[in-house]
């Protein structure tokens, strides 16, 4: 069986190779770089439904079965946000470093123990068909008020999960994948597959 990873995000590319192939699946990765795939408008209002735009349209381009993810960082004291916003947080073009700062300054003043926030992933695995079926992956923890650790992406520097006191840009790989919104979402995934998900 042969499986799109959709994403132009190298730095989730190699999560979810990671992730996908220490599940021990009998599948042929491929990624948009072995295939054709028009660029996809992510205008969805929910990780889910820009998740299964992504893996939609790659799944229809191709003929083959793909998996995208939606991700972001949904801070308690922003309201969620932000949220599906999260790699455009500070403008179009935003660099991770730009999106970091902007949410620092933005929590500047929240004291301690209202730092909280979550990290979310949806997971999307479609069909040529149009078959999609969505697993989502979440881990909570808090805010820093300063970036440390230089592992990871994004918002990684400046977030803590419950029952840590490093970032998960402090983490090893192996460790992050373990607690990590992705790793949890692409387990549900590879679950899918093993139940013959994408293939009904
Ligand atoms: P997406 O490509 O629209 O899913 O945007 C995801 C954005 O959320 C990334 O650009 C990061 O800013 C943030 N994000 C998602 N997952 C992670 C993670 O594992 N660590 C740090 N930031 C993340």
């Amino acid at each position: 069986m042969r499986l799109v990873l959709a994403t132009r995000n190298r730095k989730k590319l190699v999560e979810l190779a990671r992730i996908l192939s220490g599940a021990d699946l009998a599948v042929e990765l491929l990624t948009l770089d072995d295939v054709e795939v028009p660029e996809v408008v992510e205008s969805g209002a929910t990780f889910a439904d820009n998740a299964a735009l992504k893996a939609t349209a790659t799944a229809r381009a191709t003929g083959l079965l793909a998996v995208a993810d939606d991700s972001g960082l949904a801070v308690d004291a922003l309201n969620g946000m932000p949220g599906v916003l999260s790699a455009r947080w500070s403008g179009a073009g935003a660099t991770d470093a730009a999106n970091l700062r902007l949410v620092l300054e933005q929590t500047a003043d929240v004291p301690d123990e209202r730092r909280g926030a979550a990290f979310v992933c949806v997971a999307a695995l479609a069909s040529p068909d149009g078959q999609v079926e969505t697993v989502e992956g979440r881990v909570s923890g808090s805010l820093t008020r300063v970036a440390r650790g230089e592992g990871g992406f994004g918002y990684d520097p400046i977030f803590v999960p419950d029952g840590y006191d490093v970032t998960t840009a402090q983490m090893s790989p192996v460790d992050k994948d373990a607690i990590s919104h992705r790793g949890r979402a692409f387990r549900g995934v590879a679950a899918l597959l093993r139940a013959g998900g994408g293939t009904r």
